[in-house]
């Protein structure tokens, strides 16, 4: 598919990210597609995968190098999402959850902070973002995990839900609202809390529909205390702290979303070869060919766009919220049709389990979902065409 390779050399990564890319893609085809059934199926969270991925140093590539890390290039970070997503979903999300809760700290923590906390992410540890509450959703703001400061310390009381890593995270980027600060909004506050606090529990874990082997659970905060040392940016400063980070999280959630369309376009354009009915390949009657047309067309320009939004954050731009959620709410959007279009092709074979069209049609249903539903993205684009008066 010469098209996508063309777009695929669109980012410009040294040779050094090239080489890494390489890995990662041998790495996804080799160990982690063909285990992504099994996980599926068992629903346990996929160790091997995990130690796999840091046996190459990934998670290294978006720590800075002066915290031990590597410092490859925000493209080269979405490419490998991308790539380990399409072979494992859950297994993307789980290890690009470790880049949406530590970018904040990289991008707004204190020096002691970084020098803390970062060497160990650099080499492999399991990171959570806990922002959802069982009554705050999409609507963020009426959290009501609470930060009581005493002394050093900040009390912690609260609970979260649906928080991706949140079992096995060694650190667990929390937000909550500072008790001393009235102002629901100008309240939220994020602090760093590490596993195995007196006070942190796991109240359950999810069983979904897809992405069944990255473990999805509720929290319990029960007094936690917490160093001061450990709140991110001051009382208060969350929210927009939360605003920032979303923007390079949710180019990331849609290369995720990507790697599942890809996949599913991948299969589907192969059954179509093959597949053979009235005496001829099904991939010339034209009726397919639209639907193929239409998918094509649809993934390169997503694909492009995620591109540009790269380029964005690389170039150091903050003013972007509309851009990621276009491409964002487009990529998931994409994933779920791609998916749901590959079943389709596949007949009644896509419906049963031998092809992997039928997992991904379930994984793909959450990235429609989460980081900001998809009508939520729609208002955040809608509204940034409110002119001032
Ligand atoms: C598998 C999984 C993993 C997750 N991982 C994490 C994680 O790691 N960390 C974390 O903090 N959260 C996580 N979440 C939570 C996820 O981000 C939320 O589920 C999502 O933001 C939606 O919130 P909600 O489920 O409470 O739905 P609600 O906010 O209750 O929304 C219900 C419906 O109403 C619609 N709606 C709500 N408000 C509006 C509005 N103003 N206008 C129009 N429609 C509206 C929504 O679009 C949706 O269709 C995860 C969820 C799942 C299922």
């Amino acid at each position: 598919m010469q098209l996508f390779d063309r777009l695929d050399r669109i980012p410009p990564l040294s040779e050094e990210e090239r080489q890494l890319l390489d890995s990662v893609r041998a790495l996804a085809r080799d160990e982690i597609a063909p285990r992504a059934e099994h996980y599926d199926r068992t629903a346990e969270f996929p160790w091997d995968n995990i130690r796999a991925i840091n046996a190459l140093g990934l998670n290294a590539m978006f720590v800075p190098e002066v915290y031990g890390g590597a410092g490859l290039s925000y493209a080269a970070y979405l490419a490998c999402v991308r790539e380990i997503s399409a072979a494992c979903a859950a297994t993307g999300i789980i290890w690009a959850t470790n880049f949406h809760a530590m970018k904040p700290l990289i991008d707004f923590g204190t020096e002691a902070q970084k020098r803390a906390l970062l060497p160990r992410v650099a080499e492999g540890a399991l990171a959570a973002l806990a922002i959802t509450e069982p009554a705050a959703g999409s609507d963020a703001t009426h959290m009501t995990t609470r930060f009581a400061p005493d002394g050093d310390d900040v009390v912690i009381a609260g609970n979260k839900t649906f928080i991706t890593n949140g079992d096995v995270a060694d650190l667990i980027l929390l937000f909550g609202k500072w008790s001393e600060i009235a102002d629901d909004r100008k309240a939220i506050s994020a602090i760093v809390v590490e596993k195995g606090t007196p006070g942190l529990a796991v109240l359950r874990k999810e069983d979904k529909m897809g992405h069944r082997a990255s473990s999805t659970v509720a929290l319990a905060f029960d007094g936690c205390r917490v160093p001061r040392a450990n709140l991110l940016g001051g009382p208060g400063a969350g929210l927009p702290l939360l605003l920032a980070s979303l923007n390079k999280s949710r180019p990331s959630v849609a290369a995720h979303a990507l790697g599942i369309a890809r996949a599913a376009f991948e299969d589907a354009v192969a059954y179509i070869n093959e597949r053979r009915q009235s005496g001829r390949r099904i991939v010339e009657f034209q009726g397919i060919q639209f639907l193929i047309a239409d998918l094509a067309t649809d993934l390169a320009m997503c694909e492009a766009w995620l591109w540009h939004v790269a380029g964005l954050v690389e170039r150091g731009e903050t003013d972007f919220g509309p851009e990621a959620s276009m491409l964002k709410m487009r990529a998931s959007d994409l994933a779920m049709r791609a998916a749901t279009d590959a079943v389709q092709l596949f007949g009644g074979y896509g419906y049963c389990k031998d092809y992997r069209v039928e997992r991904l049609m379930r994984d793909a249903k959450i990235t429609q979902i989460w980081e900001g539903t998809n009508q939520i993205h729609r208002q955040v684009i809608g509204r940034s065409f409110i002119a001032k008066r």
